[in-house]
């Protein structure tokens, strides 16, 4: 999870539509007003746009056009219906995340409002298993609730897309060392931190693990001696600070 900003409410969202909408779902609960034809689309669009197009839980991508795009009502419409088509309740989130939270009603971390790494971190050993960190237990509740460590589908999927860039980085390692610099070697870890920016899917645990990594550690002490660490990398390697989760 990474903390997201809320950018404007969607045009067609208007205060009279707004009302219109939460009277008709307030008169037929069977009713998901927030997919209705006049605003699904711009309301989707804008979602997905304030997410940089991940589920706003998990962070795996989703895709416009796929039925998992799901609108998530942060709190539960079942108990919240005046907030059935608000803005600020309204989060974009995967088929699965939605389901698994449901109508929860604890208190949860709310990734437009906090920051979701002063909730949640990374457990050192698992690498990919992440752990609630707040005293009140607000992490912790939103592990659980959105089960964001099930194996099969969140935590093999974060693995998979670590492990990937974590050869590669032991292969840019390797023919540094034997070869010495070259400027594909910085091109190459430039591909690299690219896939752990915020538009990334588990952006938060890729950005956490390259940080913690001895070979990424290794190269970038060498481009350094080099004279080949440039701000561009260095502009990389502050949005990967700033994303990452903390390992604890
Ligand atoms: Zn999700």
């Amino acid at each position: 999870m990474i903390k997201i900003e809320r950018g404007e409410r969607p045009k067609a969202l208007t205060l009279e539509v707004c009302e219109e909408l939460t009277k008709i779902y307030s008169e037929n609960r069977d009713r998901d007003v927030w997919n209705c034809p006049k605003i699904k689309k711009p309301l989707k669009e804008a979602l997905l746009k304030m997410s940089r197009g991940k589920c706003v839980y998990c962070e795996c991508i989703l895709n416009i056009e796929s039925k998992d795009v799901t609108i998530d009502h942060f709190l539960p419409k079942s108990t919240h219906a005046n907030e059935v088509v608000k803005w600020e309740n309204l989060l974009p989130a995967c088929l699965r995340c939605n389901r698994e939270k449901g109508d929860y009603e604890g208190i949860i971390v709310n990734p437009c409002v906090d920051s979701p790494k002063d909730y949640i971190a990374l457990d050192s050993k698992s690498r990919y298993r992440l752990r609630g960190i707040d005293e009140k237990g607000i992490g912790k509740n939103t592990i659980i609730s959105v089960k964001l460590n099930d194996i099969q589908r969140v935590m093999v999927p974060r693995m998979i897309e670590w492990e990937v860039i974590r050869q590669r980085l032991v292969n840019i390692l390797e023919d540094l060392e034997e070869r010495g610099y070259h400027k594909k070697h910085k091109s190459r870890l430039e591909v690299l931190m690219s896939e752990c920016m915020p538009d990334c899917s588990y952006a938060a645990i890729k950005a956490a693990n390259m940080l913690d990594d001895d070979n990424y550690k290794r190269i970038k002490d060498i481009l350094t001696v080099e004279g080949k660490w440039t701000d561009k990398l260095e502009i990389y390697e502050d949005t990967m600070k700033n994303i990452c989760l903390q390992f604890v």
